[in-house]
């Protein structure tokens, strides 16, 4: 099992030889990042990473410096076996594994600062998140040196940040953002979809009934962030398991409004929910 593909790399010297000897064989590279626990969201990422690359290696590492403090780093559901076998399956040619003592040994204390993106809605509310997911994927750029990684538009402020972080310092890797993945009936699919318990699993819809509601007071021609907002609020204040962080409408690009994007977070219980749709898309 251990020698079966993907070759398993667990240090960043390891995975920029790989990318290095790939790249002088004039092929092109492509990255996946992911925490673990995946899913036909992750899939959807690998899958289009494998069309449109020769190689593809998905890193799998759940970084500390994304969760805040109190959030779910010990308990997030990692399922390594599991993951690798998705991988296998799907053709990946390499899962990047490094500890957590790889990526940040004692003394590393350099931080990438993400600008204004950090003080509005997920930056606002998860104080230190995209810092820490900022340094995470400059670090897997350096060390896989990828020609192109791919990001899902189901976190939508993070693929935004990380585009601009492609372009403002200059790392060569063009970002490629992938339509969300969703449950037949509208869930958006997530790696904490496995901590609904319940009643929690139908409640988890009042997110995507709260999109749709935006949706269709779009289509009527409303393009007042206010009302639409209004929209979604009133659907989620029907659902008592629901508290919400935050419901808008901003611009996609810099998370304030005005704009199309309608995103939101929401506590379905313990566990805390994100989701967003492009208004004038279809949901
Ligand atoms: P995560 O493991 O949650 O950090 O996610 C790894 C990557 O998969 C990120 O770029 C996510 O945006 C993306 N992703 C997560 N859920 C979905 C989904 N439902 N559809 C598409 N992409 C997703």
């Amino acid at each position: 099992m251990a020698d079966d593909p993907p070759l398993r790399i667990e240090t960043p010297a390891g995975l920029r030889a790989w990318s290095e000897a790939a790249r002088c064989d004039g092929l092109r590279v492509g990255l996946v990042p992911t925490m673990c626990a995946l899913h036909a969201g992750h899939v959807s990422l690998v899958r289009r990473a494998r069309q449109e690359c020769d190689r593809t290696a998905v890193s799998i590492f759940v970084n500390p410096l994304q969760f805040t403090l109190g959030e779910d780093f010990e308990r997030y559901p990692r399922q390594l076996d599991a993951d690798l076998a998705v991988l296998r399956a799907e053709g990946v040619d390499v899962a990047y594994l490094p500890s957590v003592e790889v990526m940040y040994p004692p003394g590393a204390t350099t931080r990438v600062c993400v600008g204004e993106l950090d003080d509005v809605l997920e930056g606002a509310c998860r104080p230190g998140h995209f810092e820490g997911v900022a340094t995470v994927v400059l670090k897997l750029f350096e060390a896989g040196r990828p020609h192109r990684a791919y990001f899902g538009q189901k976190d939508a402020q993070q693929a935004a940040l990380v585009t601009r972080l492609a372009r403002d310092l200059d790392t060569g890797v063009e970002v490629v953002v992938c339509p969300t993945i969703r449950e037949p009936d509208g869930l958006a699919l997530s790696s904490r979809n496995a901590y609904l318990h319940g009643d929690e699993r139908r409640a988890a819809l009042c997110l995507v009934g709260a999109l749709r509601a935006a949706a269709d007071l779009y289509a009527t021609g409303e393009r007042d962030p206010s009302p639409l907002r209004a929209a979604m609020r009133r659907v989620l204040a029907a659902e008592p398991l629901a508290r919400v962080d935050y419901a808008e409408v901003v611009d996609e690009e810099t998370f304030r409004p005005p704009g199309s994007l309608a995103v939101l977070a929401v506590r379905i219980g313990a566990t805390r929910l994100i989701d967003n749709h492009r208004l004038g898309d279809p949901l």
